[in-house]
């Protein structure tokens, strides 16, 4: 055989690995050095931009693993990569027990769980084994593929699963059509007068439910048998074919009953339990369905094609993913917004409710920012796109709720390990209670009939839905408001929450701070100004903002800027020292304001925060007072959180005589003031000592370390990445009204995961017993079994009608 065809023969793989800490060129020429010595490899290219190696290799004479060993003796390290997987097939609680167990004996395996309501699987792996991943789960009778990429999944997925609901609708309808004359029967039977089919009619209705409507249970029974381990599928196509058997002897064998009297046919119980298992799943998907639909609605906000203006100034259409950063974007009046990005020509009001939650359509002009997926006004814009693909907004909230229905809560796991060993026990307690009536002598047809029911009975499914689906939608249905909620534990933590700290600027106030008045020593207010703003210039912080937007004079280059976080800034202006900032930072330096107090506190008791300017050798130069206001909210969010008995505390670097003003005048029960940004998550974590479950409301880059100290963290509004990153839940709107809601969906959420493990619980735990002491049939058994999942589905999508409080 010649060499290139051996080149592309099957044992040729291509793999991506993520590598990490390679800063330069030359750590990548290392690794491809290093690699290219291996035996087995065609091609290596190490990529510094993407951090990521392309590796062609043999798997002959090379492994994986071994290519990830070579990279790391370089001195580079793999990292274990998450992975989403699909898996087709999983039919209740016991399987994902199943899937998880044989995924985690896997080497390499660092975490994984298995969702059954969304039918995926998330698995912490290191990369170079993520396709034994997939084969172990096929090896336990399951289908499994990658998501390679979780975007364009959802729409393939969408036209799968509406093909899928239509082909169970259709053999439902089969199974059904021939179901209905044996229930004909079993009514006339029992109502009107006695009356049976004749014995083969029967029989040929029982055989096309059985086989025809029925035959979907027989593969993954079968699978399930052969991984060594049982499912619902095999518990149902047990017990029905069990009773179709004893009913076909009896139409060729007939005997006669020890009482007198043909003993019964259980045509009607086999052929209406397949056709209720076959109601409840078709119900079930049905309702599943429901439960992701947040997400659906999400991933058809992005227009498919965006106009982008070309180098020749020209309009041409581009699919969206085609958008780079930097491109210039045309958006028509009526248009969905196709990216990020932020407004250079035209105005025009944006409807981003879907995002957000806000239902008032939001202006935007030149330098203000856009949300893909928002819908267009009135006006046409241009917009220079900022962020595209994997980093826009919209991709991320999507990401957020993906991870956050996928996550597990913590008694999940529990009820997962119960379901796996249910259906070996199951099958035992039927044997048993065949064994049982037998020897008690009610013959064994009754002593099966009874294991019959017992087997149909006691599928776990309602108890695998219950948390899932629970989460899914609370999840889903406050996504839509306005309020992501990062995952299981967060619900968790939320719901128990007794205190609330709120950041003050930009959480309970608006953030626009505005200079009120300047008093300088020498009487030159526009002087003092104009020396302050050449100093805040090189600061973001809002109050330089504001000083800076009350003046209209050329400013002064700043020289040796250097920024004391929560007290202030210093710089030379014009050979001048000057410190700005707030009164620790200038007694700190040696200076008195004792001269000016009274009029200084008396503008900090009316709300105002007071900035200092001083002189390195002159000393004070005077101060300014810059105000804020409080959100038109705010007031009203607090009092809802009172009325909740939750303890309300403003936390603030600001001084706590402005501090007290706004906290009194919103109604919050505690100051903690004058904290330095570093010493926030420590004031956090103090009113933890004291036995608090506290909830931190922030917005900024320096609340993210109280943000993650808290139980729950909420990081508020145009919230930065680092915020959200260290948040159980972000809040999509600056609304300080949205906190109370969220506390409340948590806990409606939590509340309805232990309404549905209880019901599905009692269910199963009550419902055996009945089965094998004979009181139940097994057509009442399929029907109890059917209702006991669709009203846990049922239940947890009663949460889609939960609205925010305002
Ligand atoms: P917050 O808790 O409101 O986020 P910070 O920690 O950002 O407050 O700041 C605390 C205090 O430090 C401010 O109230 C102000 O007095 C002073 N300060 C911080 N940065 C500046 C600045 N750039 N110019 C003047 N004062 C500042
Ligand atoms: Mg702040």
């Amino acid at each position: 055989m010649p060499d290139d065809v051996l080149k592309i023969a099957p044992d040729a793989v291509h793999i991506t690995l993520p590598i990490e800490g390679m800063t330069c060129a030359s750590c990548s020429a290392r690794i491809e050095r290093q690699l290219a010595k291996l035996d087995g490899i065609e091609a290596a290219a190490v990529n510094l931009a993407t951090e990521s190696a392309d590796v062609h290799f043999d798997a002959n004479q090379v492994s994986a693993e071994e290519i990830k060993t070579a990279i790391e003796k370089t001195g580079f390290t793999v990292p274990d990569q998450v992975i989403e997987l699909k898996i087709d097939g999983m039919t209740c609680a016991s399987c994902v027990g199943r899937v998880e167990k044989a995924v985690s004996k896997l080497d390499g395996v660092a975490d994984v769980t298995v969702n059954l309501a969304s039918e995926t699987a998330h698995v912490t792996v290191d990369q170079a084994r993520s396709a034994e991943v997939v084969r172990a789960i096929e090896k336990t009778g399951f289908g499994a593929r990658i998501i390679e990429n979780t975007e364009s999944f959802g729409s393939q997925d969408e036209a799968k699963s509406a093909a899928r609901l239509r082909q169970d609708l259709l053999v439902l309808a089969l199974g059904m059509t021939f179901t209905l004359p044996l229930w004909f029967q079993m009514f006339w039977n029992y109502f009107v007068e006695e009356f049976a089919w004749d014995g083969i009619i029967q029989l040929a209705l029982a055989t096309v439910v059985q086989f025809g409507a029925g035959y979907r249970f027989y593969g993954p029974a079968w699978k399930s048998l052969r991984a060594g381990s049982g499912n619902m599928d095999l518990l149902v196509a047990m017990g029905t074919t069990a009773a179709w058997m004893l009913s076909t002897w009896r139409v060729f064998w007939p005997v006669e009953d020890v009482v007198g009297g043909e003993i019964d046919l259980y045509f009607e119980a086999s052929a209406t339990v397949v056709t209720l298992v076959l109601m409840g799943r078709f119900l079930e998907s049905r309702a599943k369905r429901g439960t992701t639909g947040a997400i659906r609605e999400l991933m058809k906000l992005r227009p498919e094609n965006a106009r982008v203006i070309a180098a020749d100034g020209s309009e041409v259409e581009v699919p969206v993913s085609s958008v780079k950063k930097g491109d210039i974007v045309v958006i028509r009046p009526g248009e969905r917004v196709p990216v990020d990005g932020e407004v250079i020509s035209g105005s025009s009001a944006m409807d981003e409710s879907l995002l957000t939650g806000e239902s008032l359509p939001v202006h935007k002009e030149i330098d203000d920012t856009v949300t893909g997926g928002a819908i267009n006004g009135e006006g046409m814009v241009q917009v220079k796109a900022t962020r595209v693909g994997k980093e826009s907004t919209l991709s991320g909230i999507i990401q957020l709720i993906q991870n956050a229905q996928a996550s597990k809560a913590p008694v999940q796991k529990l009820v997962d390990k119960i379901a796996s060993i249910f259906v070996p026990i199951v099958v035992v307690i039927a044997a048993a209670t065949w064994a049982g009536w037998s020897l008690a002598g009610f013959g064994w047809e009754v002593g099966l009939i009874n294991a019959v029911t017992v087997l149909v009975i006691a599928c776990p499914c309602a108890l695998g839905l219950a948390t899932p689906t629970a989460i899914m939608v609370g999840t889903g249905v406050s996504a839509r408001q306005g309020i992501l909620i990062k995952d299981a534990e967060a619900l968790e933590h939320a719901k128990k929450i007794d205190t609330v700290v709120f950041d003050k600027t930009g959480t309970l106030t608006k953030g626009q701070l505005q200079v009120v008045s300047t008093h300088p020593v020498n009487g030159d207010e526009a002087g003092l100004l104009a020396l302050a703003a050449s100093v805040q210039h090189g600061s973001e912080h809002p109050i330089a903002r504001a000083i800076l937007k009350a003046v209209d004079t050329p400013l002064v280059a700043v020289e040796d800027f250097k920024a004391h976080p929560g007290k202030g800034v210093e710089g030379q202006v014009d050979g001048q020292s000057i410190l700005i900032g707030n009164r620790t930072l200038i007694t700190e330096h040696g200076f008195t304001t004792d001269a000016f107090e009274d009029g200084a506190q008396a503008l900090e008791t009316k709300g105002n925060t007071v900035i200092w300017v001083a002189d390195h050798t002159a000393g004070v130069l005077g101060y300014i007072a810059v105000g804020d206001v409080a959100k038109d909210t705010a007031r009203a969010a607090v009092a809802q959180l009172q009325n909740l008995n939750i303890h309300t505390v403003m936390m603030t670097g600001d001084n706590r005589r402005t501090a007290k003003a706004m906290a009194d005048k919103l109604g919050l029960s505690d100051v903690i003031a004058e904290v330095l940004p570093s010493g926030k998550a420590g004031e956090v974590e103090r009113l933890q000592a004291e036995g608090r479950n506290v909830a931190m409301v922030g917005d900024g880059v320096n609340d993210a370390p109280a943000l993650a100290q808290a139980n729950v963290g909420i990081a508020m509004g145009t919230g930065t990445d680092v915020a959200m990153h260290a948040a159980g839940i972000t809040l999509m709107r600056g609304a300080p009204e949205l906190v109370a809601s969220a506390l409340d969906i948590s806990r409606v959420t939590v509340l309805k995961i232990r309404q549905n493990l209880f019901w599905a619980f009692i269910y199963n735990v009550t419902a055996l017993p009945l089965a094998a002491a004979g009181i139940l049939t097994p057509a009442i058994a399929g029907a109890a079994m059917a209702m006991s999942s669709v009203s846990v589905v049922t239940n947890s999508l009663l949460l889609k009608r939960w609205k925010v409080k305002v």
